[in-house]
């Protein structure tokens, strides 16, 4: 049992990964890393809890894909499969498995809903290993005879409470049982309960189980702090929170409140960009590229678009309107003051809301000490650099974007294009990479 000083060589990971990950700014394994690795790569089915944010991507991807490399896949049967529960989610895990992938030969392809099926049959037909998929998609796609999984030898369900709660299990359980039967599975969650026990139950063979548990964020560098506000005077707390310099997200519940309060920031001069289910996958991605490259500094969402969603220095994380338990409070939480940076996580609460939200940081493992603020109050400044906003009104999401070149025109069917986000525009749309090798 490695311990955790050891490293990724330690665990059995090929110096060609280790180097490729060092190159990448990753040098020592996190603990669910380190817990997980050598398991894995021997085939042992595996579950894994751990919070968000604990590095579970590589925990799982970089074994599969050791483990697949020096093989081939046939035309259109792939052999390993990694289920995520959303598109961005999706993107993000094969974006993150990048470097490895390529250090390993192994070729990884997204396959996820809003791409047209014909071009990403033409993809699995020109020979993929892994792919990294929404479920329904995936299954989708199983089903019209564009892929076979018969020979996915190693399968992956990520997020699997989250795959729960947005009713995808019918879909990952079809998955499944297209694949081989005989071969390794691993999933991962959060939290195991449930509809999630059903599933480790049907398809986890004696599995080796790694929890690492308590929540990174409660250790983490985040400091948290807790704000009342009179109703009246919510909206414009949060446009001056907003204003603050640096990556800030903002969290509500319902899409109608994403639309809402990223109107209500754009009238007032606040360049934020919206992200719901709702939206097309074109308009999704721009706004992920576009945030991610700095272009569009605030981001207003919901829960379940945010979930996992991975952008480096997000300074500030407020929930505007609090979160309903500690689980959806660590979620939003968790996507400031990743792999070590600092962050502040904000909780605004009219008087009458107080009381739960206090019940719900503590449950979180958090100190909830509430402090009244007006707007444009010191405090504010102080601690999340809040200031006024600019006051002319922000007309198109991406004009910021524009630097003389012309942006993506809306709904075209090449996204990820965003003038100055060359990453985006290097990868362009899942399903459409090829040539890279
Ligand atoms: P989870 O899936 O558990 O929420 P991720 O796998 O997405 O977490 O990893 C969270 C963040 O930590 C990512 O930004 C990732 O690049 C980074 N990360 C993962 N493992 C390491 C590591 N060993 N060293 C440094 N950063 C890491
Ligand atoms: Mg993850």
């Amino acid at each position: 049992m490695p311990d955790h000083h050891s490293t990724f060589a330690d665990l059995g990971l090929k110096p060609v990964v280790v180097h490729a990950l060092r190159r990448s700014g990753v040098e020592s394994p996190f603990p669910i890393q380190a817990a997980v690795v050598q398991d894995a790569l021997a085939g042992s089915d595996i579950l894994g809890r751990a919070p968000t944010g604990s590095g579970k991507t590589l925990a799982f991807g970089l074994p599969l894909l050791q483990r697949l490399s020096g093989g081939s896949s046939r035309p259109s049967r792939p052999r390993s499969v990694i289920l995520a529960p959303t598109r961005e989610l999706a993107l993000q895990i094969e974006k993150a498995l990048d470097e490895a992938a390529l250090a390993f030969g192994v070729r990884v392809a997204a396959v996820v809903g809003g791409v047209p099926v014909r071009r990403q049959a033409e993809r699995l037909a020109r020979g993929v290993d892994v792919v990294v998929a929404t479920p329904g998609r995936l299954d989708d796609l199983a089903a019209r005879g564009f892929v076979d999984l018969s020979s996915v030898t190693i399968s992956v369900v990520d997020e699997a409470d989250r795959m729960a709660d947005l009713g995808f299990l019918p879909q990952v359980v079809s998955v499944l049982d297209r694949t081989d039967s005989t071969g390794q599975r691993m999933l991962f969650s959060a939290t195991l309960d449930g509809d999630v026990d059903d599933l480790i139950r049907r398809y986890l063979r004696s599995p080796v189980t790694h929890t690492v548990d308590v929540l990174p964020i409660a250790e983490r560098t985040a400091r948290h702090h807790f704000f009342r506000v009179v109703g009246s005077e919510k909206e414009s707390v949060v446009a001056s929170i907003a204003s603050r310099d640096g990556r800030t997200m903002l969290f509500v519940r319902t899409k109608f409140a994403v639309d809402r309060l990223t109107e209500s920031l754009r009238s007032v001069g606040v360049n934020a960009a919206g992200l719901h289910g709702d939206k097309t996958q074109a308009n999704r991605i721009r706004t992920l590229a576009s945030f991610e490259a700095g272009h569009v500094p605030v981001l207003v969402a919901t829960d379940v678009m945010a979930r996992g969603i991975h952008v480096d220095s997000v300074s500030v994380v407020v929930h505007v309107d609090p979160p309903a338990d500690a689980k959806e409070y660590t979620h939003r939480a968790g996507r400031t003051a990743r792999a070590g940076a600092s962050g502040v996580v904000v909780t605004l609460a009219t008087e009458s809301q107080v009381p739960a939200a206090v019940e719900v940081a503590t449950a979180a493992g958090i100190d909830a000490h509430f402090v009244a603020v007006t707007e444009n109050d010191p405090v504010l400044v102080s601690v999340v650099g809040a200031r006024r906003p600019p006051g002319r009104p922000v007309t198109d999401p991406f004009s910021a974007t524009a630097t003389g070149t012309s942006t993506a025109a809306p709904g075209r069917s090449r996204p990820g294009r965003t003038p100055g986000s060359s990453r985006a525009s290097r990868r362009g749309v899942a399903g459409r990479r090829s040539g890279r090798r």
